[in-house]
């Protein structure tokens, strides 16, 4: 059973999924997500197919319990998908080739506007959690979306921002941050012409990384065929960086934050937040009472060092796509 369960103290929806208790455990010896599975076709490229257990459904589920006008509930209308990125078990995303990698580039967005298009969607989150230490149950290389029926609050704090920035100055919160960091060059990690990465000045995790593109534009079907090229190559540059450093297939957890698909927001501007779980290859970072209770990160390193670190790892920053 899910419903969305609001709540007044935070003014925010929880979504309760209880069947999500039933997930399978990562399976030791086979995969369903590999070719010849029975599950999945036996020759694919990217495949994206429907989520076991979903969190959202159309037509949702009957809510397990009745609301009222105070303690609200709302039926969980929505999709959840499964993004297959390679056949291959072991072909991650920073070992996919340019040209597959492109490929799911596009595949992201057909599916974007597929969900944009479908009645009652409001928002969508295309997402990777990557590795055991984030709680991924199977390894095969995936992603997943969410297509919500509310705006999550996160993006909801940052489109609340955007939009005071833009009636306060009249230009884009995000392009003025890009600018900002780019003038300052020291928290810059790789950059394409289409496309800059860095830890941002204000980092919540060590080594988080946000990617802007360079040009104003809210979302993945505004991106012109050879910016969705320099897309592809920025994503292989960084996690490729997060891999060598470590070396180690690096863990974390990545989120496109896009325009909503409901109303207009010309004041947002298209991004890409990685959060790695990690501090150093054996030490995670926790998030405990401060943070989970308070909201308030406890981040013990500094931005402009651990940039310093990943833009002194190959592949090198600055390279122009080809
Ligand atoms: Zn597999
Ligand atoms: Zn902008
Ligand atoms: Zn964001």
């Amino acid at each position: 059973m899910t419903e969305l369960r609001w709540n007044p103290t935070l003014r925010e929806w929880v979504s309760t999924a209880s069947h999500r208790q039933n997930r399978p455990l990562m399976p030791q010896d086979w995969c369903p997500f590999c070719p010849g599975s029975g599950r999945v076709p036996d020759n694919y490229n990217v495949y994206i197919f429907p989520n076991d257990f979903p969190a959202f459904s159309i037509p949702p589920e009957v809510p397990s319990i009745d609301g009222d006008e105070f303690y609200r509930v709302k039926p969980s209308v929505g999709k959840c998908d499964v993004v297959l990125y390679h056949p291959d078990h072991q072909t991650s995303l920073p070992e996919l080739p340019m040209a597959h990698l492109t490929h799911l580039v596009r595949t992201w967005r057909k599916r974007f506007v597929e969900l944009k298009a479908t009645p009652g969607i409001h928002y969508v989150l295309i997402f990777e959690n990557k590795g055991a230490a984030i709680g991924v149950t199977m390894p095969h290389p995936h992603g997943q979306i969410y297509a919500f029926p509310l705006i999550p609050p996160l993006v909801k704090k940052e489109l609340d921002s955007a939009r005071a920035h833009y009636r306060s100055y009249h230009r884009c919160l995000f392009c003025r941050i890009l600018e900002k960091e780019r003038q300052d060059g020291r928290r810059i990690v790789a950059e394409n012409r289409a496309f800059t990465a860095f830890v941002p000045f204000y980092a919540r995790w060590p080594y988080e990384v946000h990617i802007y593109s360079r040009r104003h534009l809210g979302a993945l079907d505004q991106l012109t065929p050879s910016e969705e090229k320099a897309l592809a190559e920025i994503l292989k540059w960084l996690t490729l960086k997060y891999d060598h450093l470590f070396q180690m297939s690096f863990p974390y957890m990545m989120l496109m934050h896009q325009a909503p698909t409901r109303g207009r927001y010309p004041y947002y501007h298209f991004h890409i937040e990685f959060y790695p779980p990690l501090r150093s290859k054996k030490k995670l970072k926790y998030l405990a009472s401060v943070e989970t209770g308070g909201g308030t990160f406890l981040n013990d390193s500094l931005a402009e060092e651990k940039a310093r670190e990943l833009a002194a790892t190959s592949p090198r920053t600055r390279r122009e796509v080809a």
